[in-house]
């Protein structure tokens, strides 16, 4: 039987692998896309120490390796359904597996604005990862919608390779950090579209532009490209019967990890923390994986 299963490999998942392998115990990594998570699409990594300048897609490669060189086992599946009866059941893609311990580290899933043409543009012109296809739109005209860190972040990167960015926000203010919202603000390459709404995605056979309601008037901007970088929404509709969420369907869970069920733990950005960051996710993974191995040594 494994000792943890860890649902995720992420930041927060792959540390505790990491931590749970070298306490010497069984641990199996489930991970339906690629290792890393959100901070794949990140294109530079500046506020964790000791990286220098590394892109998000680097550091989540050199995770992995660390991971398995050590012995862990990512199987490349999708869990699908949880259930505890003292043990904990998962049904993956795979197989069933039975563990332990488990650990939740399935991070949050980008958000949609969910106006007209989103869904139908996906993939032709509306994206949600400017590291990913910002190389399409060279010395075209893109939109960012957002005004958090991810929107200031993209914007600037788009900015090097595209002829024009916008970057539309629904208030007056950005809720970036301070230094990355200044960047956008004083780049003559990013022009600002503030208290604007996106009410629709306009296109033929790929976008060509995206409505927006600014202060009840509406307003057409040209685009080759819309990039929605509007923030993380939880996906844990799987565990709501072993696990208590909150309102916005975070896993609740303190500090130390623990949740509502014994030996179910919840790391990184799927639980209830008031910041999300590489850094925080990978030490949530530590302390998950610490206190699964005490909870694994009370019970043998
Ligand atoms: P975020 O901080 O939640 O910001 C989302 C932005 O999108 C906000 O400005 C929000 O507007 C706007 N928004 C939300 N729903 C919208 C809608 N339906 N229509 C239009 N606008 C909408 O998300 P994020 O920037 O993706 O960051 C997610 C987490 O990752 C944060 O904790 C962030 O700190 C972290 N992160 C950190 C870094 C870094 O440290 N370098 C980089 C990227 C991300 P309002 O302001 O009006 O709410």
């Amino acid at each position: 039987m494994i000792d943890i299963a860890i649902i995720g490999a992420g930041p927060a998942g792959m540390s505790a692998a990491i931590y749970g392998k070298r306490a010497g115990l069984e641990v199996c990594v489930f991970e339906g896309e690629l290792c890393g998570g959100q901070m794949i699409y990140t294109p530079e990594i500046e506020n964790y120490p000791g990286t220098g300048k590394l892109s998000g897609a680097e550091l989540a490669l050199n995770m992995r390796a660390q991971m398995l060189d050590l012995g862990v086992t990512l199987k490349e599946e999708r869990v699908t359904a949880v259930s505890y009866d003292g043990t904990y059941h998962l049904t993956a893609s795979g197989g069933e597996y039975e563990a332990r311990t488990l650990i939740i580290a399935n991070g949050a899933k980008r958000r949609h604005l969910g106006v007209p043409g989103e869904e139908k543009y996906s993939g032709r012109g509306v994206s949600y990862c400017a590291v990913c296809d910002g190389s399409l739109y060279k010395g075209k005209t893109v939109v960012v919608v957002g005004g958090g860190n991810t929107a200031c972040e993209d914007a600037l990167y788009l900015a090097n390779i595209c002829e024009k960015v916008y970057l539309v926000h629904r208030r007056e203010e950005l809720r970036a950090e301070k230094h990355l919202a200044n960047a956008v603000l004083n780049s003559e390459k990013v022009e600002k579209i503030l208290c604007a709404k996106p009410v629709s995605v306009i296109g033929d056979k790929k976008v060509t532009a995206i409505e927006l309601d600014i202060n009840g008037e509406k307003r057409l901007v040209e685009t080759d490209a819309v990039f929605v970088c509007i923030g993380l929404q939880p996906e844990n509709g799987i565990y709501a019967h072993i696990a208590e969420l909150d309102a916005a369907g975070y896993i609740v869970a303190g500090a130390d990890c623990r949740t509502s069920s014994p030996g179910l733990f919840a790391a990184g950005d799927t639980r209830t923390t008031a910041l999300r960051q590489v850094i925080t996710a990978a030490s949530d993974g530590a302390v998950a994986a610490t206190n699964a191995h005490r909870y694994i040594k009370e019970r043998s």
